[in-house]
């Protein structure tokens, strides 16, 4: 199926536009810019349009299709927040321009602030982390920095729990601390006795998701937390995902000292492919000095009857983690969102996410089993194993896109062999959730009575398996700056 390439289309001659009349003297161009091997290729302009309109079809987004990648939440993004973000009042801004010039914009960052601070129940906000692990990134060296400010420097231990995000021991690394590992217990909970076992005077703190990424809420978060700061650790909370919490649990008000917040998971701003993306940090009181900055504060009557807004670096400050104030289309996008939904409609999203997790959880448990079942927050893990099928969890993954869906998290968290991860997310309908099931169970039908369709699924889309092994054994790397003697590059 594959699709000739602009070069093999190329006609000698063909031309895709048509230039206006000559009205300067012609010239010749001077010899060393004119290629007679340039090689590019020669269409007219329908050839262009069609080939590119085709390549755009074979790419799969939420716009396109259900997409339940469990603990990314691929939600749809509503296009009010595209048409706002795309003012040119915001669009257009200089990041040099002087707060006085600029007081709507600083008012947008300052109010998105003061959302998420009360969402979460924090003394203070940073927008400057520019994705999920910049932010955890950035908490942990606040908590260093206020480790230091008290004297305690011998702290380099962070817990994480076996279910974490990889990002959570690769940001420990990077700010130069070491890992200690908690398994999780039965009920897919933090294991309280292996967490009492491992909490000492060289404990920086706890970095903890909740709900988990089993999609589960720790029952225990009341003790875990005062077991950490029993010992004075402080805790972190990787909050990529509010979709469970928002507008029902502020995690300040649970005793979380720090966490972040994936705008581009919980309010509505796209992913972006590896675009800009920004992921907030809230910090209760006694670490708010340390959040990096500049943050966005009011004054109240500066001017009459108006405030005020301009740009402030907190009392002790970690410094910048971005260039200029962040990506500040992702603040009017989410603010966009906040605005839009309300109070009641974001703790309205946050119930249906839980509403269609539980529905999909419960419509399919029969089929895959549930491990650590019991009532899910806006996602749960499956296992994609099918009786004595052969089938594993990729195939059905596979043979997911032939239904026209986009395949789950696959393999991930680790705790669970063969997992599938699903987040319907609270922007999908009863009738695709149906449909989803339904497209499921057929291929657990599959998987029993006729594995091969399963196992050399998918059988409809323009790639078919990728030979991963190869992929990751052979991996070709391209090699952005060639001549660059800087880059060491691998053999
Ligand atoms: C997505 C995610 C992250 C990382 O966020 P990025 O914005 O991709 O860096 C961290 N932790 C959890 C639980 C996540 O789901």
């Amino acid at each position: 199926m594959s699709e000739a390439t602009l070069y093999e289309k190329s006609v000698p001659g063909r031309i895709g536009i048509d230039l206006p009349a000559l009205d300067v003297p012609e010239a010749e161009l001077p010899e060393d810019l004119v290629r007679a091997d340039n090689g590019l290729p020669e269409l007219s302009q329908i050839q262009i349009a069609r080939h590119y309109l085709k390549l755009s079809q074979r790419n799969y987004g939420v716009d396109s299709g259900f997409y339940p990648l469990g603990s990314c939440t691929m939600k749809y993004n509503p296009k009010v927040n595209e048409m706002i973000a795309r003012l040119p009042g915001f669009a257009e801004l200089h990041p040099l321009l002087p707060a006085a010039s600029v007081q709507g914009s600083l008012a947008v960052m300052f109010n998105l602030q003061e959302c998420i601070k009360e969402i979460a129940g924090f003394s203070a906000v940073s927008l400057q982390p520019s994705a999920g692990a910049h932010g955890e990134l950035t908490g942990l060296l606040m908590m260093r920095a206020y480790l230091a400010d008290h004297g305690e420097h011998a702290r380099t231990q962070v817990l994480i729990p076996d279910s974490a995000h990889g990002t959570n021991p690769a940001s420990t690394s990077m700010a130069g601390l070491t890992v200690t590992e908690i398994p999780t217990d039965g009920r897919g909970n933090i294991d309280l006795e292996a967490l009492k076992a491992a909490c000492g005077p060289d404990v920086v703190g706890l970095m903890l998701t909740n709900p988990n990424t089993l999609g589960l809420f720790e029952e225990q978060i009341d003790q875990v937390i005062e077991l950490i700061h029993g010992c004075g650790g402080l805790v972190y909370g990787d909050g990529a995902n509010m979709n469970a919490l928002c507008g029902i649990v502020r995690p300040g008000d649970l005793g979380f000292d720090l966490m972040h917040f994936n705008l581009h998971k919980t309010f509505g701003t796209p992913h972006g492919g590896g675009g800009p993306g920004a992921g907030p940090i809230g910090a209760s009181e006694q670490l708010a000095p340390y959040l990096p900055g500049p943050i966005a504060s009011m004054q109240q009557g500066e001017v009459a009857d108006k405030a005020a807004y301009r740009l402030q670096m907190p009392e002790r400050s970690i410094g910048r983690v971005s260039t200029f104030v962040g990506n500040f289309g992702m603040f009017v996008r989410a603010y966009a969102y906040i605005l839009n939904h309300g109070a009641t409609g974001l703790r309205s999203n946050a119930e249906h996410a839980v509403l269609n997790a539980n529905y999909l959880r419960t419509s399919l448990k029969n089929a895959f089993p549930v491990p650590f079942d019991r009532t899910c927050m806006h996602e749960f893990i499956c296992r994609g194993k099918v009786g004595k099928s052969p089938v594993r969890a990729v195939d059905i993954s596979k043979r997911l896109m032939d239904h026209g869906f986009h395949p789950p998290t696959n393999y991930f968290p680790l705790i669970v062999r063969e997992a599938l991860m699903i987040e319907p997310t609270e922007t999908e309908g009863k009738q695709t959730l149906d449909a989803f099931i339904a497209a499921m169970l057929q291929i657990a039908q599959e998987a029993e009575n006729d594995p091969d369709v399963v196992l050399s699924a998918p059988h409809t889309v323009p790639v078919r398996r990728l030979d991963e092994v190869k992929a990751a054994r052979k991996a070709i790397f391209c090699d952005p700056f060639p001549d660059a003697e800087f880059l060491s590059r691998p053999s």
